[in-house]
């Protein structure tokens, strides 16, 4: 998992049920995903969503530090969305959530709105972008192909 947004972890707990499958995420985003605590200074939309919307807590297996390699998935942490926000980067496939986010065929910053810190989420951006993958797959969006 990327980072604790509803529309991010809403059927995590099914998908891991159905598919028998473990839960990889953060250590940050993890008491949060687990239901252990809340999230802090969320914006009004987000509360807005929160109080709307059930999220069934899912068990969070193996809660992953920073460079960690799980499966030949690498950890990259890219906190300014969510303060926990990681990316994974398998050979040169990254799984970006919104830490880079698709608009118009090109990776694009994370919307202001949903985003905690927005010179930390430029900061992470350019970060794993430097890492040179060949496509991304956004969180919302399309993939991005980024040449050969
Ligand atoms: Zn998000």
């Amino acid at each position: 998992m990327t980072h604790y947004h509803i529309d991010h972890i809403r059927y995590a707990w099914d998908i891991a049920r159905t598919f028998n499958c473990r839960v990889v995420a953060s250590i940050p985003e993890s008491v949060i995903i687990e239901g252990s605590e809340k999230p802090r200074n969320i914006g009004l939309l987000q509360s807005l969503f929160s109080f709307m919307v059930r999220v069934k807590p899912v068990n969070v297996d193996i809660k992953v530090g920073d460079g960690e390699v799980i499966e030949g998935y690498r950890t990259i942490y890219a906190p300014g969305h969510t303060p926990g926000s990681t990316a994974y980067l398998k050979d040169d496939l990254l799984f970006s959530g919104d830490a880079v986010v698709e608009q118009g065929g090109k990776p694009a910053l994370p919307p202001r709105i949903f985003t905690l810190d927005m010179r930390k989420a430029a900061e992470s951006f350019n970060k794993l972008l430097s890492l040179r993958p060949r496509i991304i797959y956004p969180g919302h969006g399309s993939p991005i192909s980024l040449g050969t």
